[in-house]
């Protein structure tokens, strides 16, 4: 049961991405408090969510940082300033109150009332695309996974990984690396991927590290509980079951920008207009003038 009573701050900020983040901390500088409403469980957008052990080359001042060292670093820097989170919620309405402050309900029904709204949504919520398997979700996080955030949990499992892509050639040449019993399932022959990935791939597959199914098609999940096997379809008429611990099908992720495209923004391409050369988009007519800059500084 939500409390009767909205959570209250000067700076609202929707989306706890780097962007988000960092927002606190320019507003902590001019005293505002902070309070942050984000989809995902755990704050870091895309960085802890999609790639969180992959190195990022263009921070400036850092030659080389994980995506989740950088937001544990951004965690860090904005603790003096003790941030309000409000995570796994989606903000889903905004109203103007007669008091000229803002009150943002999410699809929990959390309120939260603030004078001063920033937009930190990046290209909104991420969502993998799915395959058309009528049971995947019974199998959902119990053997079935779109995205590989910690590569050390699929270490010397058997995995059964879909897809054409730099995604699903990387980690297929990854795990098979680190003790993992591969087979990969492409629905064509030709991949999409960078060549030299295509060409590691094609080695791993000649040199018996991996097993590569081509004209193939993951069609169906079978398991007690958790995953046990995976139909294939191979050529459209042949069938083979295929035991394992681990799918992946890795056929990448779509941005949904859900509730923010109705809130009468002036959206251009997903993206909020003017958009800066950074990645915070204010909601130009939620900041009161005196602390415009914020919309600079992030
Ligand atoms: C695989 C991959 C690798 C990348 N590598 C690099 C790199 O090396 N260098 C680089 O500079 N960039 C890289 N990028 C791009 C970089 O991740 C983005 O530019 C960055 O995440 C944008 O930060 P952000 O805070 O604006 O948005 P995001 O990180 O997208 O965060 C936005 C947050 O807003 C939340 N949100 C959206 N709408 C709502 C709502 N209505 N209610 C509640 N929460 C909401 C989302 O859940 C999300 O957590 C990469 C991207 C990907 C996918």
């Amino acid at each position: 049961m939500k409390s009767e009573h909205p959570i209250q701050t000067d700076l609202l900020i929707i989306g706890a991405g780097p962007a988000g983040l960092f927002a606190v901390f320019e507003a902590g500088l001019l005293k505002m408090r902070c309070h942050l409403i984000d989809y995902l469980p755990q704050p870091g957008g895309q960085l802890t969510e999609i790639y969180p052990k992959k190195p990022i080359y263009d921070v400036p001042g850092l030659p080389s940082v994980l995506a989740g060292d950088l937001i544990q670093n951004l965690m860090e820097q904005i603790a003096p300033f003790a941030p309000g989170f409000t995570l796994g919620e989606r903000a889903e309405t905004i109203e103007k109150q007669e008091d000229g402050r803002f009150l943002v309900t999410t699809d929990k029904g959390t309120r939260h009332l603030a004078p001063a709204i920033a937009i930190a949504g990046g290209l909104g919520v991420f969502e993998p695309r799915k395959p058309p398997i009528s049971n995947i979700d019974e199998f959902e996080d119990k053997g079935v996974f779109y995205i590989v955030k910690d590569p050390a949990e699929f270490a010397n499992k058997k995995i059964v990984i879909a897809g054409g892509g730099d995604s699903a050639l990387d980690w297929a040449i990854y795990l098979a690396e680190h003790g993992s019993e591969i087979t990969m399932v492409h629905r064509r022959t030709e991949f999409r991927g960078a060549p030299d990935s295509v060409e590691k791939v094609e080695h791993l597959a000649s040199s018996g590290q991996i097993k590569l199914i081509t004209n193939a098609q993951v069609t169906g999940l079978s398991g007690s509980g958790r995953l046990e096997s995976v139909t294939i379809t191979i050529n459209d008429n042949q069938e083979q079951i295929v035991k394992t611990d681990v799918f992946l099908p890795l056929f990448g992720l779509s941005p949904k920008l859900g509730p923010i495209a109705n809130w009468g923004l002036d959206l251009d391409k997903m993206r909020l207009s003017p958009t800066p050369s950074t990645t915070v988009r204010m909601y130009r007519g939620f900041m009161p003038s005196g602390t415009s800059t914020l919309m600079k500084a992030s």
